[in-house]
C-alpha cells in the first residue's frame, strides 16, 4: 500500500518539526481584525442549526435527517457523507460529537468556511477543532458542502521556495501555510536522502474529495503517486478531508508527518523504483525520515514477545487493506512500526549508503538473501536475530522503569 499513510493518532514532537507552527490563538487573531465583520450572527446560527441537526441525526440513526443536512449537488460529496453515516452505523448509534462554530470566513460563490470546536458529546468540553464548508441556501439556511469541480475551476501552479504548489484559487487563503509545511518536510527529506539531481516536488493541494481520486478514505492526508517522480497529493488545510485535530495541535503540524512520509517515497522513487524494494524498506524509510516510529506500539509488541520478522511486516503492509487476509488497522500500524524500527536498526548498523546499495542489488538480482549477504556481509537470518536483540535492548530501560513500554 504505497502512498497511503495509515492513520496515526499520536504525533511525535521532534525537533525538526515546524518551529513556527502557529497556535490556535495566533490563527484567530490573524483572521480577525481584517476585512468584513466576522460575526454574521444569522449565518452562525444557521450553521449551528445544521450542525445540531446532523449530530442529532447521527445519534438517532436517522438517515433521512442526516441527508437533509448535506448539499446534494456534488455526487462525490454525497457519497463521502454516506460513508460517514455508514461508519457511524457500524459503531452503533448513540451520543454523537457536537460541533460549535467559533469563527466564520467568507469563501467564493456564497460558501462559508466555519471553524468549529468539537466536543465528544453534549455537555463535554471541546477536545478537537476542525473547519467545514457550508453553502448558503435561498431560504437563509445552510447545508454542509464541498464546492464542485466546476466551481473550483482550473488549477494553478505556484513555485514557492523549494517546492511547487498545484492548487485552486479556493485555497488562496492557506497556500502560504502549506508552502511552509512543505518546505519543512522537503528540507527534512533532503537532509537524509541525497538526491541525484535537483528535484522540486509538486504538492497537489486538494480541498475536496472530488478534486483527486488518489486520496481515499478518512485518514489519508497525503499520497505519493508511484512513478510520477514529482507529485505528492495533499489534503488542503481547513478542509473536511483534513479531519479534526486535537485542540492543542495545529492543522499545519498534522500534515507535516504524512507529507514528509510521502515526499520520502518520491525521493526514494527518484533514486530507485519504489516497487522494486521490500515494503519494510520503502515504508520503513518513509517513517524513519518522518520520525514517526510508533514507538509505543512497537515497544508493547517487543515486551510481549510478539515482534514479527521484517518479512512478515512487509507482507502485512502489502496485504493489510485486503479484507480477505483478515489484518486489522492495528496490525497494519504495527507493521509500519516494525518497518521503521527495522530501518533504524539497519541505518545504525550499516548506514544509508549501504541501504541504497542493498536496494539496488536486490532490484537487479531479485534474490533477497543473496543480495543481503553480499552487501552487508551478514546473513538475513542473523540480521533478523540481531534486530530482535537490539529491539529488546532499546526498550529494556523503559520496561524496568515503567513496567510496560516507552512513551511515543
Ligand atoms: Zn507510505
Amino acid at each position: 500500500m504505497i502512498g497511503a499513510t495509515v492513520a496515526t493518532s499520536c504525533v511525535a514532537a521532534a525537533s525538526w518539526q515546524l518551529a513556527s507552527a502557529s497556535s490556535v490563538f495566533d490563527q484567530k487573531s490573524r483572521a480577525s481584525g481584517m476585512d468584513e465583520p466576522l460575526v454574521d450572527e444569522r449565518t452562525t446560527s444557521a450553521i449551528q442549526t445544521c450542525l445540531d441537526a446532523r449530530s442529532d441525526a447521527l445519534m438517532r440513526g436517522d438517515r433521512q435527517a442526516f441527508v437533509a443536512t448535506i448539499d446534494q449537488r456534488n455526487p462525490t460529496w454525497r457519497r463521502i457523507q454516506g460513508d460517514v453515516l455508514d461508519l457511524s452505523a457500524r459503531g452503533g448509534w448513540g451520543p454523537a460529537a457536537v460541533y460549535s462554530p467559533v469563527r466564520l470566513q467568507e469563501k467564493p460563490l456564497g460558501y462559508v468556511k466555519a471553524f468549529l470546536e468539537v466536543s465528544p458529546s453534549r455537555g463535554m468540553a471541546p477536545a478537537e477543532r476542525t473547519a467545514w464548508v457550508f453553502s448558503r441556501q435561498v431560504d437563509g439556511t445552510v447545508l454542509h458542502a464541498e464546492p464542485t469541480n466546476d466551481e473550483l475551476g482550473m488549477r494553478q501552479t505556484t513555485p514557492i521556495g523549494s517546492v511547487v504548489l498545484s492548487h485552486y484559487d479556493w485555497d488562496a487563503d492557506i497556500i502560504d501555510r502549506v508552502a511552509a509545511v512543505a518546505q519543512t518536510a522537503w528540507a527534512r527529506v533532503s537532509s537524509i536522502i541525497v538526491m541525484p539531481e535537483t528535484i522540486r516536488p509538486i504538492i497537489s493541494l486538494n480541498p475536496t474529495y472530488a478534486a483527486h481520486s488518489g486520496l481515499r478514505g478518512f485518514s489519508t492526508w497525503a499520497a505519493y503517486l508511484p512513478g510520477s517522480l514529482n507529485t505528492v497529493l495533499l489534503r488542503s488545510l481547513e478542509s473536511f478531508g483534513a479531519g479534526p485535530v486535537p485542540i492543542s495541535e495545529t492543522e499545519d503540524t498534522r500534515l507535516l508527518i504524512p507529507l514528509t512520509h510521502e515526499l520520502t517515497h518520491l525521493a526514494n522513487d527518484c533514486i530507485l523504483s519504489i516497487v522494486k524494494i521490500p515494503h519494510w524498506m520503502s515504508e520503513g524509510l518513509a517513517e524513519y525520515v518522518a520520525d514517526n516510529f510508533r514507538t509505543r506500539e512497537f515497544a508493547l509488541a517487543v515486551a510481549s514477545n510478539r515482534q514479527w520478522s521484517l518479512d512478515k511486516a512487509s507482507e502485512i503492509i502489502e496485504w493489510g487493506s485486503d479484507v480477505s487476509r483478515g489484518y486489522t488497522a492495528n496490525d497494519v500500524s504495527l507493521a509500519y512500526a516494525h518497518a521503521s524500527h527495522g530501518t533504524r536498526y539497519f541505518m545504525e548498523r550499516f548506514g544509508i549508503a549501504r541501504f541504497w546499495e542493498l536496494a539496488r542489488d536486490f532490484a537487479s538480482s531479485r534474490r533477497w538473501s543473496e543480495s543481503f549477504q553480499t552487501v552487508t556481509g551478514v546473513s538475513w537470518s542473523d540480521f533478523g536475530a540481531d534486530w530482535f536483540r537490539w529491539s529488546k535492548g532499546i526498550f529494556a530501560e523503559g520496561l524496568t522503569a515503567k513496567g510496560s513500554g516507552v512513551g511515543a
